[in-house]
């Protein structure tokens, strides 16, 4: 079964997005992250216009505001 396949590799390489949230303010979505080994970014949000600092690594997200 080609499709059921397909599925369970998408489960293993873990390719569901993680929703980041903002650590000053309830906005739950402040982006949409996909796997990653390593990965920093800023990103401003929308709803608190703090900047925050994103560090993904081995897919555990940590979000601070600077
Ligand atoms: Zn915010």
């Amino acid at each position: 079964m080609e499709g059921k396949n397909l599925l369970q590799f998408k489960r293993e390489r873990n390719v569901k997005p993680k929703k980041v949230h903002c650590p000053c303010c309830n906005n739950g979505r402040l982006m949409d992250m996909v796997f990653a080994e390593k990965a920093e970014l800023e990103i401003k949000c929308p709803i608190c216009k703090r900047t925050i600092h994103i560090s993904l690594e081995h897919n555990e997200i940590f979000a601070t505001a600077i």
